[in-house]
């Protein structure tokens, strides 16, 4: 761990009471999504006496995050996306813990793919992955309707999850008005950011300024246009559309989630909806969160449709409609935490790149480390990754 910097000072001298109408804030977090929420929570429980203001152009928890499956997988393509992955589920297991709000329900989840890919990503599992040989778990396959194609193979269990992501951030913001401790303004949009020295003005789409001494950015797919354009170009992130076809067909309780590797796609059999989702790999990029155009075109859920025939041919007749909105993704898909070079107190949080709930803590935490200057390396280095994923489902 490299010793941390200084900490930026927290202009005691220049403070105003907090209003609603003013004062100097330690730390505004703008957007208040999964990766918003979650930095706000992070910030005061690294410094709890930090002035936060949590502020969103619309209502908490209603971008990319409503429309997420909160689905969670011991899985990652880089080493760095498995630290996160981790990281986050010892956060949500700790939360958890402190309250029966935060709901997890664990998944097992078989992985579906040819010998040779499932051999080339075992070790990208936090979980042991072997080859599925007991017969019991064959019965519950098959009681879901998959269909293995020639040549693949079904390795697993592991241990999945599911969660409704909006529902963590209400929680958490009901938790920070309750406490006084974080205050949440909705419905006001930030329009631009004027760094001056040490303190940040943000003006927002009600003609008034905000001074902060950091802000952080996490604005999810709100990449276009000001504040947070010209951070998006620099790290060449764009957005992309997401789609999970809608199943209507109710899901027993023990029916487990598959995860088809060589599409990237899986089917979640989401007990708390009352129905089953399958997201596939969309390619429609440069999507306007704000469009009419974020639906699904007849080929999207013709492309959906047709993997969807090849395994679970039986749930094709009951495909209703779909979860469809975009995300912020990095050309790597690693989430981006980065300060501002010119301005180290102005931090952006983007590129969940898909992943915003299940990496969400781990992002958020590195915001919060380098808003105060810290070392954002990886805080679980030589951990036991499948300790806390085992931890996770019980
Ligand atoms: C269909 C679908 C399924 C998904 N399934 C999963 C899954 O199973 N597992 C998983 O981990 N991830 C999943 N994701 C991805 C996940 O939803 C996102 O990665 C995550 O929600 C991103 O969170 P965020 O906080 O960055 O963005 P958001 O939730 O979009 O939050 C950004 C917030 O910023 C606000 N904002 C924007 N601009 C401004 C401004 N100028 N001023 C003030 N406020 C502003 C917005 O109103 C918004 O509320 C899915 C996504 C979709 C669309």
């Amino acid at each position: 761990m490299k010793e941390p910097h200084e900490p930026l000072p927290c202009h005691k001298s220049a403070k105003k009471p907090c209003g609603r109408t003013g004062g100097l804030r330690d730390v505004v977090v703008v957007g208040a999504g999964i990766i918003g929420t979650l930095i706000a929570y992070r910030v005061i429980q690294n410094q709890p006496r930090a002035h936060v203001l949590l502020v969103d152009r619309a209502a908490a928890g209603s971008g990319a995050t409503r429309h997420s499956l909160g689905f969670d997988l011991p899985y990652g393509r880089t080493a760095l996306h498995r630290i996160m992955s981790a990281e986050s589920a010892n956060l949500y297991r700790s939360l958890r813990a402190q309250s029966r709000q935060f709901q997890v329900r664990s998944v097992p989840t078989f992985v579906v793919a040819t010998p040779d890919l499932l051999e080339r990503e075992r070790s990208n599992f936090a979980a042991p992955l072997r080859a599925l040989v007991a017969p019991a778990a064959w019965d519950r396959l098959f009681k879901s309707g998959i269909c293995i194609g020639q040549g693949q193979e079904v390795w697993g269990p592991i241990a999945g999850s599911e969660a409704v992501p909006e529902h963590v951030v209400l929680e958490l913001v009901q938790y920070f008005l309750r406490t006084g401790r974080i205050e949440v303004w909705e419905g006001v949009e930030i329009d631009a950011i004027e760094p001056h020295g040490t303190v940040v003005n943000l003006r927002t789409s009600d003609g008034r300024i905000i001074e902060a001494s950091r802000v952080a950015l996490a604005s999810g797919p709100w990449i276009a246009k000001q504040p947070v354009c010209e951070f998006a170009q620099r790290h060449s992130i764009r957005v992309k559309k997401i789609i999970a076809l809608q199943i209507d067909r109710k899901p027993e309780l023990d029916n487990p989630a598959m995860f088809l590797l060589d599409h990237d796609a899986f089917l979640l059999p989401s007990v708390s909806r009352g129905r089953s989702l399958f997201s596939f790999t969309c390619a429609t990029w440069d999507c306007d969160p704000h469009s009419r155009d974020l639906n699904v075109t007849n080929s999207e859920r013709q492309h959906g449709l047709s993997i969807l025939e090849a395994h679970f041919p039986s749930m094709v007749a009951h495909c209703s409609g779909a979860c469809v909105f975009c995300d912020a993704y990095s050309p790597d898909w690693v989430p981006v935490i980065a300060a501002d070079p010119a301005h180290p107190n102005i931090v952006l949080a983007s590129a969940a790149s898909g992943s915003g709930y299940r990496l969400g803590p781990a992002i958020a935490g590195r915001a919060a480390r380098l808003l105060f200057g810290q070392s954002d390396d990886p805080v679980l280095d030589g951990v036991n990754l499948s300790a806390h994923h085992d931890a996770l489902a019980t």
